[in-house]
């Protein structure tokens, strides 16, 4: 087999969501689009903002030299004075450019992060649910994801995360909002996790990272707040993109941020900025970059996020389902009527309506509903979800 095996057991294990297209794509096409509910992909349904376009216009048709070159790897100095400027105010502390790496996505952050972060056998502690990516990110870079239950709400359980944190775990990620369960962790939560890992950072004799995945922060219901991570701990990275509320995820923007208070600040810089360089990203897309450095604080119109959550929280609970209402990101979590997540996942499919079981986010027992769909495509499936619901309960 020409193909490394630990690529064949990825592969396997993180095929879920892909299952979920493949099988989409084929009953679309049986079916028509139109008779198909689709609510597998985190893909947003709304376009980017008329600033996000006139700015690419306008970088598109520049006539200055040089706008196609090689760049600095860790971006355009424009682009990270820009988000700079902007996290300063978000974050509420002083940030310059030197914190700022452009980024692809946040995936990419994440992954420059890790591999500067990481020895072979080294372990991140996540919550779970959790998006399945990470299982991944840690393991390019020689690190183990030990994946550590939420509470029944979904909230920090921060007692099992301290439990589980030894002298080979090197960073806690945490992602608010969450995807799969739209939890907001409260500043609360987010001050006793920092009081926790300073005190562990102590015990265990080396600062632990906190790396906060924040590519659904701008998007948030009932006026929560999402507190700030850099005022509550000082070595912290946050990976974060435009991809989910600019609405432009194929595009690959995003950036990776390093709090001035983090210990080992310029090597940890220079390492990412070297890892962004040999991971092969080099640099993220140029003309992006300078789109992004005009439309800071700007978002599409991603209020419209919080029509679709309502109808669809009406729906599952007129069915009888059990859930967490989501407090931001797009997506709820819904307890399996049955069981047997997959199962229930296929008696969905069978009303023609796409999930993801839980088991894709370490969870089984749940189901992830991705609501950034039109809003007629969640009404057309209230049947249908009251009618799986049904089949389970005769
Ligand atoms: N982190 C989380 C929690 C996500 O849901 C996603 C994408 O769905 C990413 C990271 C990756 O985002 P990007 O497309 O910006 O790389």
């Amino acid at each position: 087999m020409p193909i490394a095996n630990h690529i064949l057991e990825y592969m396997k294990k993180g095929s879920w969501i892909r299952q979920m297209f493949e099988q989409g794509a084929l009953m679309k096409a049986e079916y028509g689009v139109e008779n198909v509910f689709d609510f597998s992909l985190g893909n947003p349904d709304i376009e980017p903002p008329p600033e996000f376009k006139a700015a690419l216009i306008d970088e598109a048709s520049s006539a200055a030299l040089g706008l196609h070159s090689y760049m600095p790897n860790a971006g355009l100095p424009m682009a990270r004075k820009a988000v700079a400027k902007y996290l300063s105010t978000e974050q509420g502390i002083n940030i310059t450019d030197r914190s700022i790496i452009i980024t692809c996505g946040a995936a990419g952050a994440l992954n420059i992060t890790l591999k500067s972060l990481l020895n072979p056998g080294d372990t991140v502690i996540t919550p779970s649910p959790y998006f399945v990516e990470y299982d991944f990110y840690c393991g390019n870079h020689g690190g183990r994801l030990i994946p550590v239950p939420t509470m029944p709400d979904f909230s920090l359980d921060i007692e099992a995360i301290s439990r589980s944190i030894d002298k080979n775990t090197r960073a806690v990620l945490i992602n608010s909002p969450n995807n799969p369960t739209g939890k907001v962790y409260s500043m609360g939560s987010i001050k006793k996790l920092a009081a926790m890992l300073k005190e562990k950072s102590r015990s265990i004799g080396h600062a632990l990272y906190l790396i906060s995945d924040e590519p659904y922060r701008k998007i948030v219901y009932d006026n929560i707040k999402i507190p700030s991570i850099f005022q509550h701990y000082p070595h912290a990275v946050i990976a974060t993109s435009y991809s989910k509320d600019l609405s432009i995820p194929g595009e690959r923007l995003g950036f990776a941020a390093v709090n001035p208070n983090a210990k080992d600040y310029d090597k940890l810089l220079d390492a990412m900025t070297f890892c962004n360089r040999i991971m092969g990203f080099v640099n993220a897309p140029g003309m992006m970059q300078r789109v992004i450095s005009k439309v800071q604080g700007i978002s599409a119109p991603i209020e419209t996020y919080a029509k679709k959550r309502e109808l669809l929280c009406n729906i599952l609970d007129e069915s009888g389902y059990e859930f967490t209402r989501p407090e931001g990101a797009f997506y709820i979590f819904p307890k399996s009527p049955i069981p047997d997540d997959l199962k229930f996942v296929n008696i969905l499919q069978q009303e023609k309506i796409l999930t993801v079981p839980g088991r894709g986010f370490g969870t089984p027992g749940f189901f992830r509903i991705a609501f950034c769909v039109p809003e007629k495509n969640i009404e057309k499936s209230r049947d249908g979800f009251a009618a799986a619901f049904t089949k389970c309960n005769l």
